[in-house]
């Protein structure tokens, strides 16, 4: 029995760290680089200074640890997303999600360096270098499909479609759709927790795709400055659905209903104490327990509990949403992303605790 768990824990859920370079700014300012990944690709060292000549080296294990040279080519081939996307292709649901805290590589990781901005159909190899995981894996979807289509005689017909929203202060916000109210979260047997009224964008070229990480990020920007909240405080979601009909003979069609979710979530820091008045506070406790919550679904699903009432979704509306993509038959995936520098010390040692806690 101990073998088949364990072989579930590597197969359904891994979580890697990502650290990324220094920044400019961080070197001007003479920050050390106290981050650093180890020769076996899956350990991250951290190293303090204490008073004097003291030094304390700390040593965290994941399923592999990127550093600051990993570019975001060999991101998407340590972390194995293929094998996530194909299983989306098959119908399955797979969940790639960046936590840590603001600054630390969470957008940069998913969707690129400008989020989308400015991509055009004749952008050159160089260009695509800073593409996330989001773009990454839409060009294989596409490439698949193509294949697929074109190799088989059975035939099958695929569908893309994109939805984007956020998750802010225990309320669902459209991010294609700035002017429509906070969405209702409903349950179906089907679909299990789902966003009602959400916008699907049915996407056909990568260029459609990175019209909704825009669209999407704009409206995040637009959308917490005319609101005054803070966006590094919001989870935001973008959901692929890749929905395959084939045909066997003259039988009616058979439906699988791919989902692919990449979730940015919210800056995991504290809140500066000065900072916090009645609202900054319930907003804090409200990132808090999702982040909490996630953390503790992650640990009992890696645990092998796949049973219903032990894994605690229903705690938080993060992992209600995320509930048919994470636990069953799903693939997923958790990115710890942390700064390497001296100054941010802290934060990264918390991130990283969480994702040790979380395997
Ligand atoms: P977060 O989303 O966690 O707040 P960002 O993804 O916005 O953090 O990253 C902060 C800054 O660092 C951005 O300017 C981003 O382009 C840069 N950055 C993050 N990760 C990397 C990396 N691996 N290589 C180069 N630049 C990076
Ligand atoms: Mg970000």
């Amino acid at each position: 029995e101990e073998s088949i768990m364990s072989k579930e824990k590597e197969a359904n859920i891994n979580v890697y760290v990502r650290i990324r370079p220094l920044s400019r700014e961080e070197i001007i300012a003479g920050d050390k680089c106290a981050v650093t990944a180890l020769k076996d690709g899956k350990t991250a060292q951290v190293v303090e200074e204490g008073g004097g000549y003291k030094l304390t080296t700390r040593t965290f294990k994941f399923d592999g640890c990127l550093g600051p040279t990993a570019d975001q080519d060999q991101v998407m081939e340590r972390l194995k997303v293929v094998k996530m996307l194909d299983s989306v292709l098959e119908g399955y649901s797979s969940t790639i999600m960046a936590c840590g805290q603001t600054g630390s590589g969470k957008t940069y990781t998913m969707s690129g360096r400008d989020e989308g901005v400015h991509k055009g159909n004749n952008l050159g190899k160089m260009e695509r270098k800073e593409d996330g995981l989001i773009a990454r894996s839409v060009s294989y979807l596409f490439e698949s499909i193509n294949k697929r289509t074109s190799n088989s005689d059975q035939e099958k017909i695929y569908t893309m479609r994109a939805s984007y929203y956020e998750v802010y202060n225990e309320q669902v916000n459209d991010l294609l759709r700035l002017d429509a109210p906070p969405r209702d979260v409903k349950w179906s047997s089907k679909d299990g927790f789902y966003v009602d009224n959400l916008l699907l964008v049915d996407c056909e070229t990568l260029d459609d795709v990175f019209a909704v990480l825009e669209e999407g990020s704009r409206n995040r920007k637009v959308g917490s400055h005319e609101m005054n909240k803070d966006s590094s405080r919001s989870h935001c979601i973008m959901t692929l659905h890749v929905d395959s009909n084939f045909w066997i003979g003259d039988c009616a069609p058979i439906t699988r209903y791919g989902r692919m979710l990449f979730v940015d979530l919210a800056g995991s820091e504290r809140l500066k104490k000065s900072k916090s008045s009645g609202e900054m506070l319930r907003e804090t406790g409200n990132i808090n327990r999702s982040l909490f919550t996630l953390g503790k679904v992650i640990s009992a699903l890696s645990e092998g509990k796949r049973g219903d009432g032990m894994v605690p979704y229903r705690e938080s509306l993060l992992t209600k949403l995320m509930m048919e993509s994470l636990g069953g038959n799903s693939l997923a995936l958790m990115i710890a992303c942390v700064s390497p520098s001296s100054s941010a010390l802290d934060e990264t040692l918390s991130t990283l605790h969480y994702g040790t806690c979380a395997k």
